[in-house]
């Protein structure tokens, strides 16, 4: 079954794609190829290859928005390009120039700039990734690799209007561990979270909630997106979010809405949250979940085995909805860019 976040309307959330992809492929002896823009088309793998074995895959998501004068704008790419890097280091795999990587998205948004939409809400989903591509079934790092970026045409995350998701948390699953892979965007994370994401599915949640592998007491993130709540502080609203370490992903929509907060007169502070806390009716006033896709998702409950907790009414609360408009607003060139967060890659042209 679909999500019940109805993913992006008319389009479909990255089921189909625009007709070029950009590929390099590594080889430890001799490095990178250039990154070439050729034709989507199916890749030809060994199924000796080692990613199909011992899951070297790492990925990334980023979003082209076009702008009013009609050039396209990919938002803060070298930030996703360095921790492309950091995910590469932890899965023992090459590092990627970031010049090459944010290279590699420009020129695929450049061959493909038609496909990027122009109404409100929508964009160009870029997924960049790595994989191992080397026949082999020693247990080792793999000497080939294939970085490859795709383009999907994306609509709003929320198709019939922006509403408040409900999250699932249990102590059963966990998805990160101190000293694993949890701040590696990698393949294997999303493996190790669905069957949690597919009992939230059960309990009528729209996604998981993980709490920390040890103490089954703090809060991190959903699978996929970071979680921010809301609390009076000093008499006014202020941002409440874990602080980023080994177990939680250091995602690029949080940190922008950490940094435009100020700007909107909130407080920041990061620290560590208890579920009982986030449990305790009135204890903040609203949450929500940030990252690529959705760029802020309200969060209107929270379940677990032992009942429902409602965040403020249980709506999209109006910070989170300020935030919202507010970052999205700079995404898609409605409003001054004053943080170099938009990186024009092309100019705006008659024909598109
Ligand atoms: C990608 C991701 C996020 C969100 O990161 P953004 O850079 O904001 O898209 C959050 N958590 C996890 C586990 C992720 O994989």
């Amino acid at each position: 079954m679909e999500s019940d976040i109805d993913v992006v309307g008319d389009l479909g959330f990255g089921r189909s794609f625009t007709d070029h992809m950009a590929v390099a492929r590594y080889n430890a002896a001799t490095g990178w190829t250039d990154v070439e823009v050729v034709p989507f088309a199916e890749l030809a793998i060994s199924p000796a290859a080692m990613v199909f074995h011992y899951g070297q895959a790492i990925f990334e998501g980023l979003k082209a928005f076009r702008q009013p004068d009609g050039a396209v704008a990919l938002f803060r790419p070298a930030d996703n390009a360095a921790r492309f890097n950091r995910s590469a280091a932890r899965l023992a795999m090459p590092e990627l120039a970031v010049e090459t990587f944010t290279a590699a998205c420009a020129e695929l948004v450049l061959a493909d700039r038609r496909s990027v939409p122009s109404a409100p809400g929508h964009s160009l989903y870029l997924r960049p990734i790595m994989i191992a591509t080397e026949a082999s079934l020693g247990v080792r790092p793999a000497a080939e690799y294939l970085f490859a970026v795709m383009a999907s045409p994306v609509g709003t995350y929320f198709a019939s209007g922006v509403r408040a998701i409900t999250v699932w948390t249990t102590n059963e699953f966990v998805r990160a561990a101190p000293g694993g892979t949890g701040a590696a965007k990698c393949a294997g994370n999303y493996a190790a979270s669905l069957a949690g994401k597919e009992q939230a599915r059960a309990h009528g949640c729209d996604e998981a909630l993980w709490l920390d592998a040890e103490h089954r007491r703090w809060i991190e993130e959903l699978s996929g997106m970071n979680v921010v709540l809301v609390a009076e502080v000093e008499g006014r609203p202020a941002l409440v979010t874990p602080p980023i370490g080994a177990t939680i992903l250091d995602g690029i929509t949080r940190r922008s809405l950490l940094e435009l907060a100020p700007h909107l007169g909130y407080h920041t502070v990061e620290r560590p949250v208890a579920i009982d806390e986030l449990c305790r009716t009135g204890a903040f006033l609203e949450a929500f979940a940030c990252g690529t896709a959705a760029a802020v998702a309200p969060i209107g409950a929270v379940r677990s085995a032992g009942g429902d907790t409602v965040i403020g009414d249980g709506s999209p609360g109006a910070v989170t909805t300020q935030l919202r408009d507010a970052l999205v607003a700079i995404q898609e060139g409605r409003s001054e860019d004053g943080f170099g967060w938009r990186v024009q890659v092309a100019e705006a042209a008659p024909d598109d």
